[in-house]
């Protein structure tokens, strides 16, 4: 057996570099005279691999513990790791492990608040067995940052909803929590800490400005989170999702259709009066009706000039 080290990242990394496939199925696709992959060399390496592999018993044994049969015994990284990486390997099919990978990335960041009293209630929150929610940060009302999941891995923060075509979005997003009862400002500490945090998110990942959303845009109606007292507005003008100006609105043309723009933006229009009321309680805020006024059509439509 391959002893992995406690860190996910690398033991999937180790994992998969290791692991390609057993001697028995791997196959290589080129012809004889193709010099990139030599079959012999592919072959012999992978009988390491075998080992590495659960096979039997052992992979039997975690599958129960997945399906919560041996709940008190949680899977290690590794365990989960190996699973993860079974999983995605198509035993029907011949294998051939291409050389050249990296890890997805993140294209998506959700903010949310938590509800909650304090950074430990949460940080508790997301470390009970049945609560079956986590992010990968959370900030504290004095600005510290904690983080309680690898980048790389699928957080349990945004759960059903829907934001243009992507429905899943916990595959392809951070979350994070920002320490807020829901009926407070955010206090100035917190929310530098959050800057600084998106920043490097921005630049590492290369996540692009109109991605940086809140879970009540992906869940209008079932989720209302970060509240009124969020300011996007200072995100926007750091580059973290999207304002309007304020100072100068144009009427939105007769032509105009903000419906058609609020999906384009990314709103679900499945329910129209709500994903209206997330769109209002995120950027008007005073008027959180789910009718669109004038003004609201001038915000909708200077947003749309603006990003889109
Ligand atoms: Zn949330």
């Amino acid at each position: 057996m391959l002893r992995l080290k406690s860190c996910l990242c690398v033991g999937l990394g180790l994992f998969f570099l290791a692991s390609c496939s057993t001697a028995k199925k791997t196959t290589v696709l080129q012809s004889p005279q193709t010099a990139v992959i030599n079959p012999a060399k592919v072959v012999e390496e992978t009988k390491v691999i075998i080992d590495s592999v659960p096979v039997g018993s052992q992979l039997a044994n975690q599958a129960a513990r997945v399906a919560g049969a041996l709940d008190s015994v949680p899977l290690t990284p590794e365990e989960q790791a190996r699973l993860i990486y079974n999983s995605g390997i198509h035993k029907e099919y011949d294998y051939a492990q291409a050389m050249h990978f990296d890890w997805r990335k993140p294209q998506y960041v959700m903010i949310h608040h938590t509800s909650q009293s304090s950074t430990a209630q949460t940080i508790r929150t997301f470390q009970l067995p049945h609560t079956k929610v986590s992010s990968h940060y959370v900030i504290g009302r004095d600005g510290r940052v904690v983080q309680m999941l690898n980048d790389y891995i699928r957080a349990w923060h945004a759960g059903r909803g829907k934001w243009g075509q992507i429905t899943d979005m916990n595959s392809i997003s951070l979350g994070i929590e920002l320490d807020n009862n829901g009926r407070e400002p955010f206090p100035e500490a917190q929310i530098n800490s959050l800057l600084i945090l998106l920043d490097t998110l921005k630049t590492r990942y290369n996540i692009p400005q109109i991605n940086f959303i809140g879970h009540s845009d992906f869940a209008p109606g079932r989720k209302d989170d970060p509240s009124v007292f969020f300011p996007w507005d200072k995100l926007a003008a750091r580059g973290f999702g999207i304002w309007y100006n304020e100072s100068y609105l144009l009427p939105a043309p007769a032509t105009f259709n903000p419906i058609d723009a609020l999906k384009l933006i990314g709103y679900d229009m499945k329910n129209q009066e709500a994903a209206i009321r997330a769109f209002k309680k995120k950027y008007v805020k005073t008027d959180l009706t789910g009718q669109l006024t004038d003004r609201d059509k001038a915000i909708i439509y200077d947003l749309y000039r603006k990003y889109y």
